[in-house]
């Protein structure tokens, strides 16, 4: 049986044909959170339109936020976000911020201009700072452009590696970037909530971070056959923001540069180097950068490769299949296709057999779904 309500919000969102709703028990599978059937993406060689591939900053114990003295500079890290920088880079941020405020000084050098330096600098002007950056990349040359842009700190440490002051860390970066985020929420950051379907074919753990902290995850809940429209044994449904690093990087330059903050495009070779700026604080945002600057030998890459294909408005969801084996992100500059972590890999070409298998792998999983338009 379906319900009314069901059968209401099904035949509301059909296509009309000829003028006429075609309600058929088929599209009562297509019942989702948002009361929306759900369409499907067109994978296939003849769409794809970009494939590129960037180093996650890995280190297995977490990012390092911290400061500390060198000659008379304080240096606050603020890196090794691993798979989880442009979620991060607003709570980081604040951690690194109230470090450097502890400080007498007024005035700051932020090392780096991906998500997390952009983030770090907007914050300190926010205090009244006078901030500059340095930066041998700026947007879109850097790692956060590469980024799928889900709000969701995955892939940032291994659970075995990690201390609990590291824990205290991490959640309270989480929750403070998961406020200023929705602040954003707009086209003109790029910004947007956004269905999540975890597809697989095992059961839930109940483990991982959307059941730890499921308040970050709303709308978390489990799916019958009857609920989605995906060929899978089990599937499960929550949402999260979405930041279309395209948008919202160039947004962050115009806020620094209209908050009248300063640009160098300066590459530094070492630390020696570093510290003969003349800002008496250094906020260190270089990500995988401070492996060799700092001499982090912890901090490693993991490569990840996307391939993009054509964007279609009407998908507005995310599948992420078998932990994230494949994953999808519909943007608007492209339909954007993943599923690699590759550990210690520091080229940043992409890998012809690994785009074979995520477009292959989409394909396939993206054929099987009902689409009640197809
Ligand atoms: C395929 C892929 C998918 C991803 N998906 C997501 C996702 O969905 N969600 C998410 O939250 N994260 C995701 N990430 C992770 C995210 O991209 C990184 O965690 C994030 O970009 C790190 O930001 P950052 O600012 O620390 O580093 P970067 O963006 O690399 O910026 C570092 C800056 O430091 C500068 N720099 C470095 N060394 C020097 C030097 N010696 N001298 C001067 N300047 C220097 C660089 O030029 C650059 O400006 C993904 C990453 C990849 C590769």
């Amino acid at each position: 049986m379906v319900s009314r309500r069901t059968l209401l919000q099904t035949m509301g969102a059909l296509p009309l044909v000829a003028g006429c709703a075609i309600p058929t028990t088929r599209n009562a599978r297509n019942y989702t959170p948002s009361g929306l059937p759900l369409r499907r993406v067109l994978v296939s060689d003849a769409r794809i339109i970009r494939t590129v591939a960037g180093l996650r900053p890995f280190r297995p114990s977490g990012f390092n936020v911290s400061a500390e003295r060198m000659d008379d500079k304080v240096v606050v890290h603020n890196y090794g976000h691993g798979g989880g920088g442009i979620t991060l880079s607003w709570g980081t941020a604040h951690l690194a911020m109230e470090l450097a405020l502890q400080t007498p000084h007024q005035r700051c050098a932020v090392l780096g201009s991906g998500a997390v330096g952009l983030a770090t600098a907007r914050l300190m002007q926010d205090r009244g700072w006078d901030v500059t950056i340095y930066a041998k990349d700026l947007p879109p040359n850097t790692t956060s452009n590469i980024a799928g842009g889900q709000w969701s700190p995955t892939s940032v440490y291994y659970d075995e590696s990690v201390t609990p002051a590291f824990e205290a860390q991490f959640e309270a970066a989480m929750r403070h970037a998961y406020r200023y985020y929705q602040n954003l929420v707009s086209p003109k950051y790029g910004v947007r909530w956004i269905s999540n379907y975890g597809i697989s074919d095992t059961p839930a753990t109940g483990e991982g971070l959307t059941n730890k902290y499921a308040d970050m995850y709303p709308q978390q809940m489990a799916l019958t056959a009857e609920q989605h429209p995906f060929a899978a044994p089990y599937v499960s449904h929550y949402s999260t923001m979405l930041i279309e690093p395209a948008i919202y990087l160039p947004q962050m330059l115009q806020d620094f540069y209209g908050a009248g903050g300063d640009m160098v495009v300066r590459e530094f070779t070492d630390r020696g180097d570093v510290l003969s700026l003349d800002q008496p604080v250094i906020l260190n945002c270089t990500g995988l950068g401070s492996r060799e600057l700092f001499n982090d030998n912890e901090l490693i890459p993991i490569k990840g490769q996307l391939t993009f294909v054509l964007p279609q408005e009407e998908v507005d969801y995310i599948t992420i299949v078998n932990d994230g084996n494949l994953y999808m992100f519909p943007r608007s500059d492209g339909i954007l296709l993943g599923g690699t972590f590759v550990r210690n890999e520091w080229s940043t070409e992409p890998d012809p057999l690994e785009t074979r298998r995520i477009i292959d792998g989409h394909r396939v999983f993206f054929e099987a779904m009902e689409d009640p338009w197809a």
